[in-house]
């Protein structure tokens, strides 16, 4: 077989390094592109068979027409979830493959370690001692055992964070659509997730049921101080509301690993930049706010496992035109 050419669009070093390794027999020829994969992008895959992406690129009607024209046959998704791409419009015309699990412990975990980090205050503790700052005022924060933890989505990631909480002593309720029988999980609705929750961490997919499921309503049925955690994707909040509920003092702690609008911002260096967004700065400012640009996927042994799985999925959809991780509408 000749190498198969692969446009990799919103090239990172970490992604470079991991698919270069993962790619060491040289099997296929990457072209790294450091651009987002947009409709002004497109024109860059001609003459690939597949373009990679990640999780801010576009891969709407016109980027898959366009695609499709250019002779490109697959998007490899290096990522689990594929909100980003019109998987309907793809079908029939180029084929969708994803990563569906590369380390649910490492989404689990940094959703802990924000968790943790908030309410015990680590955020501003470690500034204060880096400056000689040894005083506690401000910093009192509050156990986890014997908190209620609501978990939305109950999935590889939701699962591994409950047996986390677990681990800390905190009684473990969840809400998903599709609940995973005998797994000896107190199911609940979703209202009741909202009333009985000291801390709420979601880790469901971004549908059009999932938009905004926390929202000025929801808030409002929240226990008050709650803690949000997350680590899924931003649109699953609404982050004027979220803002709203931070100033009234009705949440009390949010710890964001996405953001609804992240595209134009997460992963880039804007420190040099005024910042436009005024929604996402003023969360920032907030003590009991805590932003991660999308990081939770972030370990060595996520970015290792997804380079191979995605360069397998490649090989196996170019190679037979099937692929066990393609993502098609049942
Ligand atoms: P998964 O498919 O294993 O689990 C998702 C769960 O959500 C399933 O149990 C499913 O039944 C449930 N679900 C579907 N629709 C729902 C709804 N309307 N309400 C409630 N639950 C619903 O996925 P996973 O691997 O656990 O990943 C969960 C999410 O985490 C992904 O969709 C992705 O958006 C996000 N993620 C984020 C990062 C990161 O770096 N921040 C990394 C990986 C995944």
């Amino acid at each position: 077989m000749s190498k198969k050419k692969i446009a990799f669009f919103d090239a990172k070093d970490y992604d470079i390094a991991s698919f270069d390794e993962a790619n060491k027999d040289g099997n296929f020829a990457i072209k790294y592109f450091d651009t987002k994969l947009t409709k002004d992008t497109v024109k860059l895959a001609k003459g690939y068979d597949a373009v990679c992406v990640f999780v801010n690129d576009t891969v709407d009607k016109k980027v898959i027409d366009a695609l499709e024209k250019k002779g490109v046959k697959l998007v490899a998704l290096r990522c689990a979830g594929y909100n980003n791409v019109n998987v309907k419009h793809a079908a029939g015309r180029v084929g969708v493959v994803r990563v569906p699990a590369y380390s649910p412990y490492a989404v689990a975990e940094h959703a802990m370690s924000l968790l943790l980090t908030s309410i015990r205050r680590i955020h501003k503790a470690y500034i204060r001692t880096k400056d000689f700052n040894f005083s506690l005022n401000g910093l009192m924060g509050f156990d986890l055992h014997g908190k209620t933890v609501g978990v939305v989505g109950t999935g590889k990631i939701g699962r591994v964070f409950m047996d986390i909480c677990r681990g800390f002593g905190m009684n473990v309720i969840a809400y998903d659509k599709f609940p995973v029988k005998d797994a000896g999980i107190e199911y609940v609705e979703l209202d009741e997730i909202w009333k009985r929750s000291d801390i709420i961490s979601f880790h469901c997919p971004l549908t059009d049921e999932t938009y905004h499921m926390v929202d000025a309503k929801s808030i409002k049925e929240m226990k008050k101080g709650v803690v949000l955690v997350n680590t899924s994707r931003g649109a699953l909040i609404d982050a004027e509301a979220l803002l709203k509920g931070i100033r009234t003092r009705h949440i009390g702690a949010a710890c964001l690993d996405v953001y609804e609008e992240e595209a134009d911002v997460f992963f880039e260096d804007r420190s040099g930049h005024i910042f436009e967004d005024d929604t996402l700065a003023r969360l920032i400012s907030m003590p009991n706010v805590i932003v991660t640009s999308h990081q939770a996927f972030l370990t060595k042994e996520a970015l290792t496992n997804i380079a191979n799985t995605t360069l397998s999925n490649i090989r196996d959809y170019l190679e037979t035109g099937k692929s066990e991780n393609e993502v098609r509408i049942e």
